[in-house]
């Protein structure tokens, strides 16, 4: 199954590769799967200048056949000259002359021409420079989100969209089509809650333009993305219950894991550690109750209440209080 991006015109398949976990794959494991997605038909591969390694991973896996896929990162430059700094470093990283769609990696407000910063202005420089082919946002917040659509400035909008997301933040997807934007959908299985991929995957065929990206840091996750992909895409009775399901356990405020909380002055890992509950619930518990993240639950009662992450939640979350409601039902769990 293929779709187009909005105004770029550009037509790839369905399922797209988010490279943001490969970065914690050794670099081996990472070129191995990277070369693997693209023999198996992915052909859209998003990354950022932020997610570390995973650019030069993406170079030294698959740069040689680079006619064969659309390639996007992202800038969290505040001002022209970060803007160009980590446009020269994703070219060099990612061994090539061009990005096909670069993106405003989450700001706050979405840059535009005249704004004071230059960030717009450099974007259209370096189009016209061949550099990059098409001008992206990315974004938590629907506010800006809808904004930056509505203002005309953007080819492409990658915005969380999931079966969890809400009706405002679904509505995103007819408002892109209206203004011929293309709707790349992050955080498809919400940062590891929905642990069902066909089901993640069937919801998100009934929006015929949007573009998810799958995360993956195994080569088992791959192939479970290719099972899905070989399945019809129409939801089966039993996945609209397990929809249903999940619904209703994850409805209201919880940590979609997005980070932009981080980093967090007393070093805890917020974006696992405010989830902890779910996670021990919804995923294999093993992995999560080892010494490692005992070791990491441990570090919330050295919370010093900044508000640092309460500030940054775009969800609005009061993370402080999530962290010692899950720090609690941590100790628990572990006292059985
Ligand atoms: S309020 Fe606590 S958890 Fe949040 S950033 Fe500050 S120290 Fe970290
Ligand atoms: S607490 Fe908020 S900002 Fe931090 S990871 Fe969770 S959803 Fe994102």
């Amino acid at each position: 199954m293929q779709a187009t991006l909005g105004r770029t015109g550009l037509t790839v398949n369905k399922d797209g590769f988010g490279a943001l976990p490969v970065q914690r794959a050794n670099m081996g494991d990472a070129v191995r799967i990277l070369q693997k997605a693209l023999d198996g038909g992915l052909d859209y591969f998003d990354t950022a200048r932020a997610y570390t390694d995973s650019e030069e991973k993406i170079g030294a896996a698959i740069s040689a056949r680079r006619g064969e896929f659309i390639l996007a990162t992202k800038t969290t430059a505040a001002n022209a000259e970060g803007f160009w700094k980590d446009l020269e470093t994703s070219l060099c990283n990612m061994k090539t002359d061009h990005i096909d769609i670069y993106q405003f990696h989450n700001p706050e407000k979405y840059p535009r021409p005249g704004d004071g910063s230059g960030l717009y202005e450099a974007m259209l420089k370096a189009r016209e420079q061949g550099k990059i082919r098409f001008i992206g946002i990315t974004n938590h917040r629907l506010n800006t989100a809808r904004e930056a659509v509505e203002s005309g400035l953007y080819d492409t909008l990658q915005f969380p969209l999931s079966y969890l997301s809400d009706e405002q933040d679904q509505a995103l997807v007819p408002l892109c089509a209206e203004k011929n934007v293309g709707f790349i959908a992050m955080k498809a299985l919400s940062g590891g809650l929905i642990t069902d991929v066909a089901a993640a995957r069937s919801f998100l065929a009934a929006f015929p333009p949007v573009v998810p990206i799958w995360g993956i840091q195994r080569e088992s996750e791959l192939d479970a993305l290719f099972a899905a992909m070989r399945q019809p895409a129409a939801l089966t009775g039993e996945q609209r219950l397990r929809i249903e399901k999940d619904r209703q356990e994850l409805s209201g405020n919880f940590c979609r894991a997005c980070g932009y909380c981080l980093p967090c002055p007393a070093g805890i890992v917020i974006n696992t550690c405010a989830r902890m509950s779910l996670l021990l619930r919804r995923a294999p518990p093993g992995p999560f109750l080892s010494e490692q993240w005992q070791k990491e639950m441990a570090k919330i009662p050295n919370c010093i209440h900044c508000n640092h992450c309460k500030d940054h939640c775009p969800y609005g979350l009061d993370t402080p209080a999530l962290l010692a409601r899950n720090y609690e039902d941590y100790q628990k769990v572990l006292a059985k």
